[in-house]
């Protein structure tokens, strides 16, 4: 098992330390905030050995630049990004604390964007593709790429932990709702959000099996779904691209 310990930083980003106790391997899931996360390290006396970027925006690049000149972190992302010193793509794997890690390349939100996945724990890191009851905006890619890209997280294992870049949930429980009114596991779990964020506890990471149950942009198949927006007879990325359309002007 690895040892995880989440950060927030910014607004709602949240950064992720993973340390092997073995072998003393931590890698860290985006670079956007250098001090938040010197200061993660610090207070977790981990030493910094793999940064993996999930994608060029500022959000989870910025601090890039300083957390490698203080580490010296081998740094695992797309091409183009300034401080990439292993350049990856859909398909490739590396190895963490002699773990393969498995890249898959989820176009959408950007063009760039890759997704994490450590078969061996179940662990999945999806940047902004895949949030709790919500995806990424289109900002690069369009909706068929994004719910290609979807799709692909979809054939993870059920039982997957997924630790998506933002806390976005109480607002995608909200519009979730709007799409899909009559799913009691939504509302359920939209209470529980509400309670969590009461509390100041954090509603990352999630399940896949929750996120299939109850994240309107997974269940474009779904018939209540698709009668409740009159698409009864559409495919299943005409559907994607209506609830995409339809959360953008929410
Ligand atoms: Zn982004
Ligand atoms: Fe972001």
């Amino acid at each position: 098992m690895l040892d995880i310990h989440q950060f927030g930083y910014g607004s709602d980003n949240y950064g992720v330390l993973l340390h092997d106790e073995a072998s003393g391997e931590t890698a860290m899931v985006d670079a956007g905030d250098a001090s938040r996360a010197l200061a993660a390290l610090a207070e977790t006396g981990w030493q910094l050995t793999q940064i993996w970027i999930t994608h060029h925006h500022g959000d989870h690049t910025a601090g890039l630049g300083d957390i490698i000149a203080s580490t010296g972190a081998k740094v695992y992302g797309p091409a183009g990004i300034s401080g990439v010193s292993d350049v990856l793509d859909d398909g490739d794997e590396f190895t963490f604390a002699g773990r393969p890690v498995s890249v898959l390349a989820t176009p959408g939100h950007t063009l760039d964007m890759l997704n994490f996945h450590i078969a061996s724990e179940q662990l999945a890191f999806t940047g902004d593709t895949l949030f709790a009851m919500g995806c990424g905006r289109l900002f690069e890619g369009n909706a068929d790429m994004m719910w290609a890209s979807l799709s692909k997280l979809m054939a993870l294992d059920d039982e997957t932990i997924i630790y998506c870049a933002h806390e976005y949930t109480a607002a995608n429980a909200a519009f979730a709702i709007s799409v899909d009114p009559h799913n009691e596991a939504l509302h359920r779990r939209a209470e529980a959000v509400t309670d969590l964020r009461a509390a100041g506890k954090p509603t990352v990471p999630t399940i896949m099996a929750l996120e299939k149950a109850t994240n309107p942009f997974l269940r474009a198949s779904d018939p209540a779904i698709r009668a409740h927006l009159g698409m009864a007879a559409d495919s299943d990325a005409a559907v994607f691209a209506e609830i995409r359309r339809r959360k953008d002007s929410f």
